[in-house]
């Protein structure tokens, strides 16, 4: 793969509505990715492995938990900070930020928010340090879009819950210590339980033959008659309302995340396009590529402020989830537009490893379909503007 000579593109002087710690959160990442994701993650990709060396440096740039307080481990960051670490993280891969994403807005929000303090002592720091790795089981074959549909139930035993049925598509569960898992009792109430790596009839297969996130380890969680302490269960928060939590949490985060992924394939492009010569000339100078770069850059500016402002307004603890839904869901189909329109600039060298477009491209075709898939996403702001629910 090519040296990474990343510049970030900000059109619209966007650093003047940063602080410093802002900036220095941000540079801190995105030096992390220069030097130790960059140079590894192709061939991590076209092994389809997750980079588990990366592990303790996600840890020290504060991407597992940025806003989890210090007292727990995290880095007490606000939520423009978090963001900011997430498009550092995707600029280098969006199977490296999913990694990010699920240990802090699905692991260790819950835990934090809906936990015991016990359970907050016992997972948060090690979650932190990258010591214990988490995963969030919600999605089941049946039920991806509609999760309120699952089937994996749990009964009380007396002195422990049984747990038993079946989760897909979940990303870190290959190597996960911990799973928060979303369940039904048997009253049929939705609640989350801490499953560990370990527990008798718990297994975690690995999904295979993926042509998108390699780089980062998805696998099923079976559970086959598994006796789950009561302790395990988080005691604050049940409904399907408490993993929805988690998802704005994350979502929010790929709202920023794609815009790191779109940097990178628009600088690439960019860079590219002044460098290459056709027709005795760089094709930057065409009036077709310059169309494509200028629509890219103003596609990106729109969508870094639609990212601020959503920041700015979950620091205030007003972002609503249809809020964190539009800008998730146009973040990301900017990106794979501009993913696609990079790589028709790079020609034939836009398809090979030597440059990361294509992996790009190809990650963000999960992006786009899992947290909510673009349709759900259109459908949730349909609901919030005309106050009538088209999902069933
Ligand atoms: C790489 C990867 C990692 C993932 N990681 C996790 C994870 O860590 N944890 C987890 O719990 N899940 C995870 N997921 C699952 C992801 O969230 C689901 O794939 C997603 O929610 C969609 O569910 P589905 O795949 O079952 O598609 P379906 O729900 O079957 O949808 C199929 C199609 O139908 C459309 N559709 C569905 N309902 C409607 C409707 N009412 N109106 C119109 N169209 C509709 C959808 O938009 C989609 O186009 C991951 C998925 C992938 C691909």
């Amino acid at each position: 793969m090519k040296p990474d000579l990343f510049e970030a593109p900000d059109y619209y002087n966007l650093d003047d509505l940063l602080t410093e710690e802002h900036k220095l959160v941000r540079t801190a990442a995105r030096d992390w990715v220069k030097r130790d994701v960059s140079p590894i993650i192709e061939e991590a990709a076209q092994k389809a492995e997750f980079p588990k060396e990366i592990i303790k440096g996600l840890a020290e740039i504060g991407a597992f938990g940025p806003y989890i307080p210090e007292e727990y481990g995290g880095a007490g960051l606000d939520q423009i900070s978090y963001g900011l670490i997430m498009q550092e993280i995707e600029r280098g891969d969006s199977g490296v930020r999913s990694t990010a994403s699920v240990q802090s807005s699905l692991v260790m929000y819950p835990i934090y928010k809906f936990g015991s303090e016990t359970q907050r002592k016992k997972f948060l720091p090690k979650l932190a340090s990258g010591e214990f790795m988490g995963c969030f089981g919600l999605t089941e074959p049946d039920h991806g879009s509609n999760p309120g549909g699952m089937v994996t139930n749990f009964k009380d035993k007396g002195n422990h819950y049984l747990l038993n049925g079946a989760k897909m598509w979940i990303s870190n569960a290959p190597f996960a210590d911990v799973a928060v898992v979303w369940a039904k009792d048997e009253s049929g109430r939705i609640q989350g339980l801490l499953v560990e790596r370990g527990m008798e009839g718990f297994s975690t297969p690995t999904t295979h033959n993926k042509w998108s996130l390699r780089a980062s380890a998805t696998g099923e969680l079976i559970f086959d008659n598994v006796k789950i302490p009561k302790e395990n269960l988080l005691p604050n928060k049940s409904g399907l309302g408490a993993p929805l939590m988690c998802l704005d949490s994350a979502r929010f985060g790929i709202a920023w995340g794609a815009i790191g992924a779109a940097m990178d394939c628009y600088d690439t492009a960019l860079r590219y396009a002044k460098e290459r010569e056709q027709f005795d000339k760089p094709i930057g100078a065409f009036q077709l590529q310059q169309k494509k770069l200028a629509e890219m850059i103003t596609e990106i500016t729109k969508a870094q402020l639609l990212a601020w402002r959503l920041g700015t307004l979950r620091n205030e603890g007003k972002a609503t989830s249809s809020q964190i839904s539009m800008a998730k869901r146009n973040n990301v189909e900017m990106a794979l537009k501009i993913a696609r329109e990079s790589r028709q600039i790079l020609g034939g060298m836009g398809i090979t490893g030597e440059y990361s477009i294509m992996r790009h491209m190809m990650n963000l075709e999960s992006v786009i379909t899992y947290e909510g898939t673009h349709d759900i996403h259109l459908l949730i702001t349909g609901m919030d503007i005309t106050g009538l629910n088209a999902f069933k």
